[in-house]
């Protein structure tokens, strides 16, 4: 009999009747709704379903073709993922927002309503968990299979409400309206374990083998949700394990009236999945964390090996069907788990699965700093993974045999390079251990990966100087640029061809027009739009009214000490300081603009977020300042909110203490879209600068290398206090209960900087407010102004996450891109 190619119907036809009667159909079949009564979030569900089916069947497509190919996957595992709302950039992807529009507007139903029901998947705090997002985008983009594996956060990041100018953390319940995109995989299902001991047995071929004995079991279900690629028919997976009970109940309680000890462990697997933890650059060592870590490093690898059996292929040929890339430390328990996957359950000899875990991993690092370097204590995790403690006492006795070949005597550099820090209390070391159990070892981004090799890596680069490399971060141009910003595309389109969004270096073409009048006057006219809809959003969540012809000047971001909210802080309030004694200063309209998350626990981030609100609230309310400055803190800065901010950004904050911001991702967003840079030479900025000149940049600030001298020779803040008037006049004003609230609110914040200061804030805040000057003498001249922001947009094509991925695939996982185009 002849069958239909699978797909090939009404569900998947591009016209908008055909959208239009899939909608109607799931709405219908699928939801169980009259269209008559539907709200509008059933509408977003039916569009949700229609769309997905078309992303299935790429999917589906996508992944026979790699079977058949056998070609090497790319795992990417990473604890965190933030994808945003997926419907539009699916719409996007496809090519099929118009038909979209048509559909629905021929139902009296309106697009921008469907998609603004979308609740977003918040599983990751930050720059971290977007990366991974924008670069599964990417890999779909560019035509390479991938999974990435996760967890399936039953609760995301917390939302952010602001309540009497203080952050109050609520919770994020992004599944309660149900999630269209996700499909459960019953075959998929895994078995994760944890605690008792080990013990020797010997198989039936008469060999010795370890039998890890368990004291529990919990069960990993697997949940997919496709990601598009942009004109592309790859389609990437997002699988992410969601841990269950391997028994509902303990009948055995249960049977003897023990109702609550029957739970318990029911509850106690549960609670593996049930929430992200909300920590951005901050290790805690909790025990819970390892568990979500091993769970769902353990489901992934496993997983990966089931498919490697249903290709046909070994395990002893594993790598040759896997690069798996570690996103951070957090899943580096992989290594471990390799060897005990490889060694204890498919029989390699030790030296043979050892070369396949090596050829297999490759481990990104994202932080320098100290606080965020995970370590576990050594009980901790012998009690909770006993084989896999083993295994890494094993790995850490061969590998220091390599050290002291290569380098006799030297018990100092074995101490620190040993997977065990022996100093104190013993702890294992994750960066240590994903080093030793990797092909590559890459930061992300040029100064960060030297730093890397410098300093918390250098005992390793000396050993293996070719494991070491690098490749920036990159950005989502579809989802940054195209959807967040489509006024901007049509532009960008009309003046360089409809093929920027998968060629970023296309934007170049932009380069001719800088000079034209009429195309700078467009290029003007989309920024006012973006901002007068940003004024809305604005007036909307905090009653603020701000003029969208003032200069937008935008911070957003995680709050932390290191990025330095605070020192933009300081010169909100300088400026607002001068105004008040020289009212007639020739100082342009600012819009200060603040959003960002503080880790719940995080005593002075909270603070920080208070000072911006106490100089939202005097600074807009004063009178004698009316049209000159206005400060906002937007609440709940996530992906949705992110799309509406970055767009309308005049300047772009990105003033962390050179050396502590490994790459930076907000600084790219916000530049390909326009903005001009401020900025200190750290993370990625310094490659920016380099791309859109240093004349369409404002430099300042202390840099890598002059950080660690005045460190080193006794940095004391309180002298920059008591030699410059201005900075002393700013934080006694802080300390002198003026913003309001009780005297001693920011009492904290000025004792550490005049204490401490660690992020050196007091020895940048001249060099800040001089380039602060020459951002407002540059505004006053819009034609120079708008000439460096297009420079800006024109110049930023190798930010591309397309970039970043193509030059992982060269350098880092050895896979061929050979783009199906469609
Ligand atoms: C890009 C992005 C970040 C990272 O911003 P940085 O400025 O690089 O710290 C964090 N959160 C969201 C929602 C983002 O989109």
């Amino acid at each position: 009999m002849k069958t239909k190619t699978p797909g090939a119907s009404i569900r998947t036809g591009t016209g908008a009747d055909d959208l239009r009667q899939a909608f109607l159909d799931n709405l219908v079949c699928a939801l169980g709704r009259l269209p008559s009564h539907a709200t509008s979030h059933d509408h977003y569900l039916a569009l949700a379903l229609t769309v997905r089916d078309h992303v299935m069947e790429r999917g589906v497509k996508s992944f026979e073709r790699g079977d058949t190919q056998q070609i090497r996957r790319v795992a990417y595992l990473s604890a965190e993922f933030l994808p945003g709302p997926h419907l539009g950039n699916h719409l996007l992807n496809l090519g099929l927002t118009g038909t979209a529009d048509k559909a629905l507007d021929g139902l009296g139903i309106d697009l921008d309503q469907v998609l603004a029901q979308e609740q977003e998947p918040g599983l990751g705090n930050g720059g971290l968990g977007r990366l991974a997002s924008c670069y599964l985008d990417s890999l779909a983009t560019v035509g390479v299979q991938s999974v990435g594996y996760g967890i399936r956060y039953e609760f995301g990041i917390f939302d952010q409400t602001i309540r009497d100018g203080w952050q109050v953390e609520v919770t994020d319940k992004w599944l309660h309206g149900g999630n269209p995109w996700e499909v459960y995989r019953p075959g998929a299902v895994q078995e994760v374990k944890f605690g008792g001991h080990t013990e020797v047995v010997t198989d039936a071929a008469g060999r010795s083998r370890v039998h890890w004995v368990p004291a529990i079991v919990v069960r990993g279900e697997a949940y997919d949700t496709p990601i598009s690629g942009f004109d592309s028919d790859t389609c990437a997976l997002m699988r992410l394990w969601k841990s269950e009970a391997v028994e509902s109940f303990d009948f055995e309680a249960f049977n003897h009236g023990d109702y609550d000890r029957a739970v318990e462990q029911k509850v106690a697997s549960e609670n593996l999945s049930k929430v992200l933890y909300p920590n951005d650059e901050l290790h805690r060592g909790k025990e819970l964390r390892l568990k979500q870590q091993y769970f769902f490093t353990s489901c992934a690898l496993q997983d990966m090996l089931r498919i490697q059996s249903l290709r046909g292929s070994p395990p002893d040929s594993f790598h040759r069907n896997w690069a798996v890339q570690l996103n951070d430390t957090h899943p580096a328990i992989a290594v471990a788990e390799l060897m005990r996957l490889l060694v204890d359950v498919h029989a390699l000899e030790w030296d043979a699965a050892w070369s396949v875990t090596r050829a297999t991993l490759s481990y990104t690092n994202h932080t320098l700093l100290p606080e965020a370097l995970e370590r576990w204590p050594v009980d901790m995790l012998g009690g909770l993974l006993p084989r896999h403690l083993e295994i890494i006492y094993e790995i850490n006795a061969h590998f220091l045999d390599e050290v002291r070949a290569a380098f006799p005597g030297d018990d100092e550099r074995l101490a620190r390079l040993s997977l065990i820090d022996e100093s104190g209390l013993r702890y294992v070391r994750m960066a240590n251990l994903a080093c030793v159990g990797s092909q590559t070892v890459n930061g992300v981004a040029e100064l960060h990966s030297e730093l890397l090799r410098q300093t918390v890596l250098v005992d390793f680069a000396a050993l293996w100087p070719d494991k070491f490399t690098n490749v920036t971060n990159g950005v989502t141009p579809r989802r940054f640029v195209a959807l967040a910003n489509p006024g901007l595309g049509k532009l960008l389109t009309k003046t360089a061809g409809k093929s920027w969004p998968g060629d970023l270096d296309k934007l170049r073409k932009i380069e001719p027009h800088t000079d034209d009048p009429r195309f700078r006057s467009e290029w003007r006219e989309v920024k006012l739009s973006n901002k007068r809809q940003l004024a809305a959003l604005i007036a909307e969540r905090t009653g603020i009214e701000v003029a969208p012809e003032s200069l937008f000047d935008v911070q957003v971001k995680r709050i932390h000490e290191y990025k330095r909210q605070h020192l933009n802080l300081l010169h909100v309030l300088t400026l607002y300081l001068r105004l008040k004694r020289d009212p007639k200063a020739d100082i342009p309209a600012r819009t200060f603009i603040f959003g960002g998350k503080a880790a719940p626990g995080y005593f002075l981030a909270k603070r920080i977020i208070r000072l911006a609100t106490a100089a939202s609230d005097l600074i807009n309310n004063d009178r004698d300042v009316a049209g000159r400055i206005k400060v906002v803190f937007f609440p709940d800065f996530n992906v949705r909110n992110a799309q509406s901010i970055y767009p309308a950004a005049d300047l772009s904050e990105q003033v962390s203490l050179a050396g502590m911001e490994a790459s930076g991702t907000g600084n790219m967003k916000m530049s390909l879209n326009g903005a001009l840079t401020i900025g200190t030479l750290d993370g990625a900025n310094v490659e920016i600068r380099e791309a859109v000149g240093a004349e369409n940049f404002f430099l300042f600030g202390l840099n890598a290398g002059e950080v660690v001298a005045l460190k080193r020779g006794g940095y004391r803040p309180r002298d920059r206090y008591d030699s410059d008037p201005l900075l002393r006049e700013v934080i006694d004003f802080i300390g002198s209960g003026a913003l309001g609230g009780d005297v001693d609110l920011f009492q904290p914040l000025v004792a550490n900087l005049l204490d401490h200061d660690p992020y050196l804030l007091l020895a940048d805040y001249r060099g800040y407010l001089n380039a602060q000057q020459r951002v407002s003498e540059l505004w006053m001249d819009p034609e120079a102004w708008t000439r460096a922001s297009i420079l800006n947009t024109a110049r930023m094509g190798r930010f591309s996450s397309d970039r970043s991925i193509r030059d992982y695939c060269q350098r880092v996982w050895n896979v061929n891109i050979k783009k199906q185009k469609k």
